[in-house]
């Protein structure tokens, strides 16, 4: 078993006495900068003039602008958007470090695939919740925490290890667990399983789901109940007690099911293809075509973005949960909690 850090053994000693930058106020920053805070760190937040930059003022923590933080800082964390990260970077966080800094991110996108060069002199660390930013401060309020990974990048001061963990104790992360890990898994496996099976995957599956049934004659309010709407319930008994969990709850037919045809559907072909997936992202194909579809301002995003809004899958389902209350009270509250 790897080892898990939790509360009692990280020491309060190197975070303790520096100021901490949280550059970014949205999902991750407000949740850092906040948590940090009340965990008795001195904080500033660092963010353009904007919604962010008075939601940190009305929240009471100290705002600057981004360069100003970064100046006054020791400890440097950048939660910004990771495309927009290596212009702000380079404008206005990289002129303000001065030996001995650390320079700490959530995601290790950018160092990975060198869109963001550190200098020799700074420590380079990452702390990333394994979680939303609004379930990092909700927990954290309620006593408990996100688990979180941390990874060290470069370690000048020799003590870079002990401060990330200080910084995921200071989030309220070690209440939960951290675990550590490098750049280089850190950001191959959060990349791949957003693409593979949590994001990607699973919209592709429930959509040609949907698809197969409606093609075949059947309702698409039926089809829509039977492959998105109760995948909820599913995820949640799986969630709850593993695949085991899952299937204690459902009849031994779908069991049965389950044995015979997932494996026709999810095959050896899908490995293969899944494998693929990987290779693209290790040997950085993925990362190219999505800087380059940012430098020219997103046309495929945005194209893909609009038809598939448009899908009968999606048309159904606004219908549907329009008539469900209790439903549109779920997306009011997980709207906020979207994956990165
Ligand atoms: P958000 O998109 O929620 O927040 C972006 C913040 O950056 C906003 O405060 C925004 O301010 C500010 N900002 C944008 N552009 C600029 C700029 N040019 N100058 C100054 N400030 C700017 O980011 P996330 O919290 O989702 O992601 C931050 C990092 O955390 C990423 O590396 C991500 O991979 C990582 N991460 C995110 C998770 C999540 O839950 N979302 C989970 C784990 C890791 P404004 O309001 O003015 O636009
Ligand atoms: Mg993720
Ligand atoms: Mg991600």
């Amino acid at each position: 078993m790897a080892k898990v850090y939790y509360d009692k053994e990280i020491a309060d000693q190197y975070l303790n006495g520096k100021k901490v930058a949280v550059i970014g106020y949205g999902s991750q920053g407000h949740a850092h900068a906040l948590n940090l805070k009340e965990s008795g760190y001195d904080v500033v937040v660092g963010v353009r003039q904007g919604k962010s930059y008075d939601q940190a003022v009305e929240d009471g923590v100290r705002v600057a602008s981004v360069e100003e933080a970064s100046n006054e800082a020791d400890v440097i964390m950048i939660l910004l958007p990771d495309e927009l990260q290596p212009q702000v970077y380079k404008r206005e966080i990289e002129p303000a470090l001065t030996p001995g800094n650390a320079l700490v991110f959530a995601h290790g996108f950018n160092v990975h695939f060198h869109q963001i060069v550190p200098p020799d002199f700074v420590d380079v660390f990452l702390v990333a919740p394994k979680g939303p930013g609004h379930l990092v401060r909700r927990t954290y309020e309620a006593g408990a925490g996100v688990p979180a990974l941390i990874a060290v990048y470069q370690d000048v001061t020799g003590t870079a290890k002990e401060t990330a963990l200080e910084y995921a104790k200071g989030i309220g992360a070690a209440r939960a667990g951290v675990l550590e890990t490098t750049f280089k898994e850190e950001t191959e496996t959060d990349l791949f399983g957003e693409q593979a099976v949590l994001c990607g995957g699973l919209t592709s599956l429930v959509k040609t789901g949907f698809e197969t049934l409606v093609e075949a004659g059947y309702q698409p309010e039926v089809a829509y109940f039977e492959c998105l709407h109760e995948l909820k319930l599913i995820v949640d008994l799986m969630y709850e007690g593993g695949l085991e969990g899952m299937r204690y709850s459902i009849s031994d037919t779908a069991q049965w099911g389950d044995f015979q045809s997932g494996p026709r559907v999810v095959d050896e072909d899908t490995r293969t293809k899944m494998r693929a997936v990987l290779k693209d992202i290790q040997n950085g194909e993925f990362a190219k075509g999505w800087i380059l579809e940012n430098q020219a301002n997103r046309p495929v995003f945005h194209a893909i973005n609009e038809s598939e809004k448009h899908h009968p899958i999606e048309v159904v389902g606004r219908e549907l949960r329009a008539m469900m209350p209790f439903v549109k009270q779920q997306k009011e509250k997980t709207k906020e909690a979207v994956t990165s």
